[in-house]
């Protein structure tokens, strides 16, 4: 029988595969693999796309709809272990629930720092073995470097110039007359093993027990929803490094998310303290060798636990066995451009793909984990007290209709003299008001013109110690103009309202001897700056700490015995949903900041509707009776967590256009069983960088599928391409 060879398929399936590519648009292609390249799920691959070539990701079988001879060859697999199949499951997950393309989510797991390549190895120079030094002309800068190298020890160049105070051409030149030969050493290992036996604080009875409950969890090694509830200073961070010890022992890594990672240096000196070493760190402010170098440690293993910002959860994790969400309450787990995800959530999710525990830590714990702890769905460990004896600090509310603070000023003579008292008894004080700059809206007094920034529907808010007028959506910056621009009237331009400086301002003026810093984002640009800062109050070189919400993250200030919230009504105007959640949650955060240490603390809260419920149970110390209030309003208009809700952003440089998908996605949005469409409506970022917005927001029950509505809905409009529609899954900007 003659064989038929020339019609044998030049290719079998275990040829053909699948890759998936971490770009915004696109879904995966299939590839060929050359022969000599046995390719496996979760390989980092080099292929042709285009011109060009991109990394990607095997991500499973050919979809095999492709003529064989069409599909390009991949070129090569990397070094280094494949994602695993929980990551890849991960990534298809997210992609799904946010409504993004797989390959946006997989660039998050990817980036462009992706350590792919194994570090080079790091040349060294030792002694020559065949030794010919004799034969070498000798001068005294030659002869320091071969005394050094006497031990037959191999050593970088930057150490032997250091060492032996000698020029690299010398080391280079001894390398040419033999004296000295090259090795090759394998680079250093960027992060050391904590050591969870390390000397450690001892716990009190509530935090064994609590520490234990987190430690069980881990050594289940199952799927364990758990909200480590306690107050300000109950030591939740002691006891969930405990949970960490364990996870280390049973030989898996560890992820721990906070909020703002960058501005956390007094939680990576407490992680040091307790484990010895400085754990992986993952952040936007790192340098792209550092991530490489961190990306490539935690696809490897090597880095056993890394603290980060939200994106640390899309990390190449080889063995994660337990998540920590810190401040799991805060918002700026919500990433808001790009892949719109809430990093909390997606946690809760990684935690069930991978059958591990996640433990959500919280003073003020949010609506939706509170719920899930009151059904059952997390357990609650809970931690009732303060360490060390603290009290909780004492909250009052100052009604500012009383004790009005005198035009133009923003401190209340009572809040002025709690301030007075506080530094005279040799305590420290913090003012806090969550606006940047001096000033949120310039006003001619003339003609009643607003500056408002040409770009977006927002005023520009002025930044004396900058100078400058900023719009603090997009950007924009101008000089404070001599003129009004609107009726050309010189002088007439006035200052309405706080900010931040304007207080510092006031503060000067009141107490000029006292030692004043302020604290906000635009004077710390990173973490050198934040730990500068906190090493300062610490050291008692400042006294007095004026801040937006930076201050109210996290740090342990022992001697600070009195909190001055400026505004308490600043959070609670518009109608955002979680508008009241979120002003107890920031107001309890910043209010505890105060008296943890011996002495007594107190937070003074001015506010021009001290009976607001929010005012009223921050100052009764009542969370679960604010939270059950909260539920039962949310529970009776079907909003989240009791329904669903997902925004529909539709934006572009035409107004018209704008207006005409809005319109169409109007009138073919999806009603019916469990479902309904509010909107379109101008959004109150009407304009935003240049670009005009409307929205749509979905409700839903919780049984029904959003994203499968949302997605036949879609597609049934057509959407030009200078028209962009955003769907953001679980809003919490209403913007
Ligand atoms: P939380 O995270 O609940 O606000 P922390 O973990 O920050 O509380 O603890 C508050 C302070 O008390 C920290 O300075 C911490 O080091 C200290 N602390 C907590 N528990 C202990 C303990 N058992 N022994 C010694 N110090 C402790
Ligand atoms: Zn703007």
């Amino acid at each position: 029988m003659a064989p038929h060879r020339a019609s044998a398929t030049p290719t079998k399936d275990a040829e053909r595969v699948r890759v998936l590519l971490p770009l915004p648009l696109a879904g995966a292609y299939d590839y060929l693999a050359p022969p000599d390249l046995t390719l496996a799920p979760g390989d980092y691959v080099e292929v042709p796309l285009g011109t060009r070539q991109v990394v990607g990701v095997v991500w499973g079988p050919p979809v095999g709809d492709v003529d064989p001879q069409k599909l390009r060859p991949i070129a090569r697999r990397f070094d280094v272990p494949p994602l695993p199949t929980v990551a890849r499951r991960f990534v298809d997950w997210v992609a799904e629930y946010v409504m993004s393309a797989p390959g946006a989510v997989l660039r998050m797991t990817l980036g462009s720092h992706a350590g792919l390549d194994p570090p080079a190895p790091v040349t060294a120079f030792r002694r020559a073995a065949e030794g010919s030094a004799d034969a070498v002309r000798m001068t005294p800068a030659r002869r320091r470097v071969l005394d050094l190298v006497a031990d037959g020890l191999a050593r970088p160049l930057a150490d032997i110039v250091r060492e032996a105070g000698c020029g690299a051409s010398v080391v280079h030149g001894l390398v040419a007359s033999g004296a000295l030969e090259t090795v090759a050493l394998p680079p250093a290992v960027p992060f050391s093993m904590p050591d969870k036996d390390h000397p450690r604080a001892v716990l009190t009875d509530d935090q064994r027990a609590a520490a234990e409950k987190l430690a069980e969890a881990v050594r289940a090694d199952r799927y364990a929803g758990i909200l480590l509830d306690g107050v300000t200073g109950a030591g939740k961070t002691e006891v969930y490094f405990e949970a960490v010890a364990e996870a280390l022992a049973a030989g898996r890594q560890v992820l721990v998310l906070l909020p703002e990672i960058a501005l956390s240096a007094q939680w990576l000196d407490r992680f040091a303290a307790r484990f010895g070493t400085r754990p992986a760190t993952w952040h936007s402010g790192l340098t792209a060798t550092r991530r490489r170098t961190t990306w490539r440690a935690v696809a490897t293993g090597q880095a056993r636990v890394v603290v980060g910002a939200r994106s640390a959860l899309f990390l190449p994790f080889a063995e994660l066995g337990l998540i920590i969400v810190d401040e799991e309450h805060d918002a700026a787990f919500k990433q808001e451009d790009g892949v719109i995800y809430h990093a909390r959530d997606m946690a809760v999710a990684r935690a069930h793909l991978g059958d591990i525990p996640v433990v959500l830590v919280s003073a003020t714990p949010s609506l939706e984990t509170a719920v899930n702890a009151e059904t059952g769905r997390y357990r609650r460990v809970a931690l009732p007290a303060r360490h060390g004896g603290a009290s909780l600090p004492a909250i009052s509310a100052l009604d500012l209709r009383q004790d009005p603070p005198g035009r133009g000023r923003f401190l209340s003579p009572t809040l002025r003299q709690a301030v007075t008292d506080a530094l005279a008894e040799g305590g420290q004080a913090m003012l806090f008001l969550n606006r940047r700059g001096y000033a949120p809206l310039t006003l001619c007094r003339s003609c009643g013109h607003r500056l408002q920034c040409p770009n977006c529907t927002a005023w520009l808010v002025e930044h004396r110690l900058a100078g400058r007028l900023l719009c603090h959506h997009c950007g924009y910056a101008a000089r404070l103009p001599k003129a009004c621009p609107a009726c050309g009237v010189e002088d007439s331009l006035a200052a309405c309202g706080p900010g931040v400086e304007r207080i510092a301002e006031e503060v000067y003026a009141l107490w000029p001897d006292a030692r004043a810093a302020l604290m906000t984002s635009d004077v710390i640009h990173g973490a050198a700056d934040a730990a500068e800062l906190v090493r300062s109050i610490l050291a008692r070189e400042v006294e007095l700490v004026i801040g937006t919400q930076l201050v109210a993250k996290g740090h342990h200030f022992p001697a600070l015995t009195l909190v001055g919230v400026v505004d308490a009504d600043l959070g609670l105007a518009g109608g955002d949903l979680r508008a009241a959640e979120r002003t107890y949650q920031v107001l309890h955060q910043v209010a505890g900041r105060a008296g943890r240490g011996a002495a007594q603390g107190r937070a003074l809260i001015q506010t021009y509707q001290p009976d607001h419920p929010v005012i009223a149970a921050l100052a009764a110390g009542d969370r679960d009776g604010f939270l059950a209030v909260e539920a039962a309003a949310r529970r009776d208009r079907g909003l989240p967590p009791f329904g669903r809700l997902a925004a529909i952003v539709v934006s572009g440089p035409d107004r018209g256009a704008v207006d005409g998908v809005a319109r169409a996605l109007g009138q073919a949005a999806p009603r019916g069983d469990g479902l309904a469409v509010l909107g379109p409506a101008e959004a109150p970022l009407a304009i935003l960088r240049g670009r005009h917005r409307r929205r749509l927001l979905v409700k839903a029950a919780r049984r029904v599928p959003i994203q499968a509505a949302i997605a036949d809905w879609l597609a049934r409009v057509r959407v030009p391409s200078a028209v962009r529609v955003t769907v953001d899954i679980d809003p919490s900007s209403f913007l």
